[in-house]
Formats: C-alpha cells, structure tokens, sequence
C-alpha cells in the first residue's frame, strides 16, 4: 500500500459538500461508523451515545434480530441464537465452522451444500454474510439518522490477511445491507491515514492491531505525506478472545469447573474472564469470585499466562521487519490499533521489544474507523483539493504451475496492488495445442505445497516444435485483492483468461500457516525444484533424442545407435535415483554422446528446406495439453 497523491488536471468534479460517506470499521468483536464532516472524522453514536456496536446478532422467530448490546446481553441466556464474532466465520466452509466452534454453539444446516454453510436460528438458517449485513444494516441506520440523509457510499476496512473470498464475502454483506462500498480498505492502512493526518510523521512506522479476532502488522515508510508499505504480516487467529480463553481456563481450572463446560456456562465463563482482562487495564491486582470459588489476579500473573500469546505478536513484528529487511533502530513510530493494545501488558511488550514507547495519542478501538471515514470522503469527491489514491499489498506470491508441479511467482509476495504484470512461457511437446493453466498462491515452490486458485485451458495453438509457441501469461490484482488472469498466444493472438473466483473451504489461519512453512522448508524446497528441473531437462533431451530417432535413425551407425541408447539408460537410471548431480553429469554427457546425430540431422533437414520439402512431414500433430 501507498499513499499516492495524484494530480487529477480537470479532473473529477467536486461533488456537492453535502456528499454523505461514511467509513465503517466491521470488526470481529466491535464495529463502528465514522464520517467527515465540517473538516473533522467523528465516530457516529446511536441513542445512548454508544459508538462501539458490538459485533453480535441475536435472532428470534418472527422479529427483527437484536444487534450490538442488547444481542451481547442475549448471548447469556440464549447462545443458541446469538452469533459473535461472524467475521471469523467469513470464508470458511461449514466443516470448518464446526471444527473451530470450540463448544459446539452452532447448529449448520447439514442440507446446504459444503460450499454455503448455513447457522441454523430461530429466525432461520443465517449464513455469514447475511449476519455480517445485519451488522452493518444498524450501522447504516445510525449513519442516516445521524447524518439526516441516505448514504452514497461507505468505505469498509477487512484485515490485511483477508483472502479473496473473504474480501468478496465482506463486499456481499455491504450489498445486501443496501451500501454502494465505494473501496475496501485494509485495516492497518487506514489507521495509518488516521495518524498521517493527524500528525506530521515521517520515517518507518509499524501498525500494531490486536482487535478481538485477528492481528495483523503492517510497516509504513511515510514521506511528505506519502505512505508506502514495504511489508505486512499477521495471525488471522489470534486476538483479544485467546486471551479471554486462557483466562476462562485459568479460572476453570483453578475453581475446578466441572467439564466440559454446556454452551450456556462457557458463555458465562467467557464473559466473565472478558471483564477480569479489562479491570486487569486499569488496576493492578483484581479480585476474582466466581461460583463459590474466590482468589487474587495481579498483572504480572496475567502477562505469565499470556506469555505465548505476546510471543507470537512480536515474532509477527520480527517477521515483517525481516520483508522489509529493515532493523530495529529503523523503525521511528509503533502505532497501537484494537482494543487489546489498551492492556498495559502489550503496550509495554511492544516498547520493550522495539526500544521506544508506542503511539497512542488516537483512540487505538476508533482509529480504524476514522482512517476509513477520512477515506470515505476522499472517494467520494469531498476533498477534491487532496486527491490521493490508496494502494495495498498482495500478501501471499501468487503464480502459476509450470512442468514438473512447479511453481513460478508472477506477483511475489508484499507486491504493492494493484498491480500488472506479465511473463511469457513456452510449450513444451512438439505440436501442442493446448496450455493449462493452473494458477496457484504461495510461497513453496512445489504447486502441491500451495494453494490452488483457479484453472483454465488456453487452446488453438498453431501446432510447432517444442519451445516455439510463446504464451504471454498477464496477472492483474486490482486494488481489492481481486485476481485476473489472462494468457495469449502471440503468433496468433488467441486469448483465455479467468477471474479468480473466491474459493470456500478455505481455513482462516492457514495464510500464516503457509508462511511459517515457506520458511521452515526454504532449504528442501530449493533442493526439490534443483532435482525437477534437472530431472525435466533429462527428460526433455531424450523425448528429443528418441522422436529424432524415429524419424532419421537411418542416420545413426550401428554402434553409435547403441552408444545413445546405454547414454539414455544411464540417464534415466539417475533420474529414478533422484541424484541431481548425477542427473546434470549424464544429460551433458548424453548431449555430448548424440552431438553428432544432431549435426548430421542438421544438415539433412537444412538440405531439405533448400529443397522446399516440410520438416513435419513426418511427424503428427496431434491434441495434447500441458502445463507451460
Ligand atoms: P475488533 O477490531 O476485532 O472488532 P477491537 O479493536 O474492538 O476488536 O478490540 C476488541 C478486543 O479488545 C476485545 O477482545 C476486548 O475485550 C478488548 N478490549 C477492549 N478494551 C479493552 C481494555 N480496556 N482492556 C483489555 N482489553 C480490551
Ligand atoms: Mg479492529
């Protein structure tokens, strides 16, 4: 992501100043709205002058749902029909909901398809992306009626870490909660835009946001006003609940609960350890009481407990710095985002860590909101004079499958969106007609190591030899993290191109895991892709030498006959004992050995086309499709 000031000369109109755009933080745990008005970002209240909405649907038969407050007090006494934290659910398939719904909570509906996982309720079955537009239906409504007027758009902020499908997942949410999303935004980005206009920083800045569900670490370098991104990380399973869940089991442990716990005292016990970690923010010691069980809590024991927990942020915070190949003393301002970063405990880890005292001056549960309201009014041409375009980057490499399952990067990782770029490949067989393409994402360098997006056949290539046929594969993210891909064949300019379309059943934590991966098995994967592409070469020499046999064997002595033949078995002898070293010794050998073959049929054929007669005469082509 960048903050790109772009002169637009006779550009867009100003719009009208009465241009309602609001931003709206949808978050795992709270949710707000804010707009700029009058020069100032406000987070719009409701009635009681709440402005945190507390991202939980209550449903019951035959009735509006209870969103916010009113379904968080619900959740007590019908947990049932109360859905909290939905965002964790976004893009996620229905065994994958039942796998993370730690007591069972939800019933799904077994009937719906694995693809659409559907919650049962008293009002029905509610998937998702129906719970998630509940939520922001209220917040349109307090935006309208806080604003007096319908709203024109809405910038909405998802994760860095959020896929494709869960991006898609968000934006159909917006939709059917009746909002024209005028962008989505990445979360660590607009806090940074909230900072960038409140503040004259400049340097390298790291985002911290540890919000209820999800953690997510960006590093900014800002110039005059210009943010770029030079890295981002994460833990899309990890948030302020785990601490409530180490807590909960503290305390279950320690006041010997009986378990495992049913749905309605879990839902107690979590409620109950939420409330020790915020007392915990403001008071040293807290005094716990529950059942007929009583004890002591100070901070110091809470910050043990936690101890892994805070380990994993900062190793987040390690790993970035490492993208970005910056160190320690580059970094000029920590910025603290979500609700966790109020506990004293992670504020002083994080300054310990980075050696100085993070920035705090914003409210860390509001700034998010604010950056997507200041965003909001952007986008929607209210601040004409300002004009300044807001890029991201794509966090996972994202490429395409060629021979041997390999995987070649076409987008590598942290490449700042949108962006175009392209790469041409070649066929592989004599005559193919046909090119699959397999598009992947991740950063291992076997496909069956990463992520399978999407596949598509490019076809109607003129039939040549092997190696002659040039494909341009072109891959375009635009600024949603939206993926398209299109391949041409240059001679004669055929097309085939994809979408990548949002693919279900894919598990929330998994982006981080495939991270952790890529690192652990970076030595055995170079290795692996050193032996396919040996093992490729070897066999590309003798599918030549053995087709060029077929057709001027008559060419070839006897023993020179048997000579290629023994090098060819040698050859493939080392390619079955995967010796990438020996591998590379016999193809130079076997090329040496059949040298002269190729230099008599060389001139043979050179002859024949003085001669006006056609190479392929003797050989088919015939329908086959490869990988590039
Ligand atoms: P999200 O972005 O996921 O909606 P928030 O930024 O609103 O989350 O953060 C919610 C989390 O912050 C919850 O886990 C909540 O318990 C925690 N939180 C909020 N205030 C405090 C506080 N004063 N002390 C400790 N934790 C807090
Ligand atoms: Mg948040």
């Amino acid at each position: 992501m960048a903050l790109l000031k772009i002169s637009e000369p006779g550009g867009r109109p100003a719009a009208p100043a009465h241009s309602l755009a609001v931003g709206i933080d949808l978050g795992t745990t709270n949710s707000l709205v804010a707009c700029s008005c009058g020069g100032s970002v406000q987070i719009l209240p409701d009635h009681a002058k709440h402005e945190l909405l507390p991202s939980v649907v209550h449903y019951r038969e035959g009735q509006a749902p209870l969103v916010g407050e009113q379904a968080k007090a619900a959740a007590l006494v019908d947990p049932g029909n109360t859905i909290a934290s939905v965002k964790r659910l976004l893009g996620m398939s229905a065994a994958e909901i039942s796998s993370m719904d730690r007591v069972g909570r939800y019933r799904l509906d077994a009937t719906r398809d694995a693809g659409a996982p559907a919650i049962l309720t008293a009002a029905g079955p509610k998937d998702p992306v129906q719970v998630s537009a509940d939520i922001l239906g209220v917040l349109v409504e307090r935006a309208e009626g806080c604003l007096r007027g319908k709203l024109e758009g809405a910038v909405v902020t998802v994760p860095a870490y959020f896929n494709d499908a869960q991006r898609q997942q968000t934006r159909d949410a917006a939709r059917l909660a009746g909002l024209n999303v005028l962008r989505l935004l990445n979360e660590p980005t607009a806090a940074a835009v909230a900072y960038g206009l409140d503040s004259q920083d400049q340097g390298n800045v790291v985002v911290f946001d540890l919000g209820g569900g999800t953690f997510d670490v960006s590093l900014l370098s800002m110039q005059k006003g210009v943010f770029e991104v030079l890295a981002t990380g994460g833990d899309t399973a990890l948030g302020g609940d785990d601490f409530d869940h180490v807590l909960a089991d503290w305390i279950a442990s320690r006041a010997e609960l009986d378990k495992p716990l049913d749905a309605l005292s879990h839902g107690a016990l979590m409620h109950y350890a939420n409330e020790v970690k915020h007392s915990l923010s403001s008071d040293e010691t807290v005094a716990l009481s529950y059942a007929d069980w009583s004890a002591q809590l100070d901070r110091q024991q809470f910050a043990d407990l936690c101890k892994d927990l805070i380990t994993r942020t900062l190793n987040t915070c390690r790993r970035v710095l490492r993208d970005a190949a910056l160190t320690l003393d580059a970094i000029d301002n920590i910025v603290l985002v979500g609700g966790v970063t109020r506990m004293p405990i992670i504020r002083e880890a994080v300054a310990d860590f980075f050696g100085k005292p993070p920035l705090t001056n914003i409210d860390p549960d509001k700034v998010v909101a604010i950056g997507a309201g200041i965003q909001a009014d952007v986008l929607i041409g209210n601040k004409s004079a300002d004009n300044f375009l807001l890029l991201d980057v794509n966090p996972l490499s994202l490429g395409i499958e060629t021979m041997g399952e390999l995987t070649e990067k076409i987008i590598p990782r942290n490449t700042t969106v949108p962006v175009t770029r392209a790469q041409e490949f070649t066929t592989f067989k004599d005559s193919q007609t046909a090119m699959t393409l397999h598009v992947v994402q991740g950063e291992r360098e076997l496909v069956s190591d990463c992520r399978s997006l999407a596949r598509f056949e490019l076809r109607g290539i003129p039939p040549m030899v092997a190696g002659a046929a040039k494909v341009r594969v072109t891959f375009q993210v635009d600024a949603d993290g939206l993926l398209s891909v299109m391949a041409e064949e240059l001679s004669t300019s055929k097309t085939a191109q994809i979408q990548v379309k949002p693919s279900y059943g894919l598990n929330a934590g998994s982006i981080e895991q495939m991270l952790k991966a890529s690192h652990e098995h970076a030595e055995s994967d170079m290795e692996l892709r050193t032996l396919k592409e040996a093992q490729l070469e070897a066999a590309q020499l003798i599918d030549a030498i053995t087709t060029a046999s077929e057709v001027d064997g008559k060419l070839l002595e006897e023993h020179d006959s048997q000579r290629i033949a023994a090098g060819i078995a040698r050859l493939e002898e080392a390619v079955a004992e995967e010796n990438s070293v020996r591998i590379h010794e016999l193809t130079e050998q076997l090329n040496r050995i059949s040298s002269d073959f190729a230099a008599r049929r060389m001139d043979l054929h050179i002859g024949k086309a003085l001669r006006g007669e056609s190479i392929d005469d003797a050989e088919h082509p015939a329908e086959s499709s490869e990988s590039p």
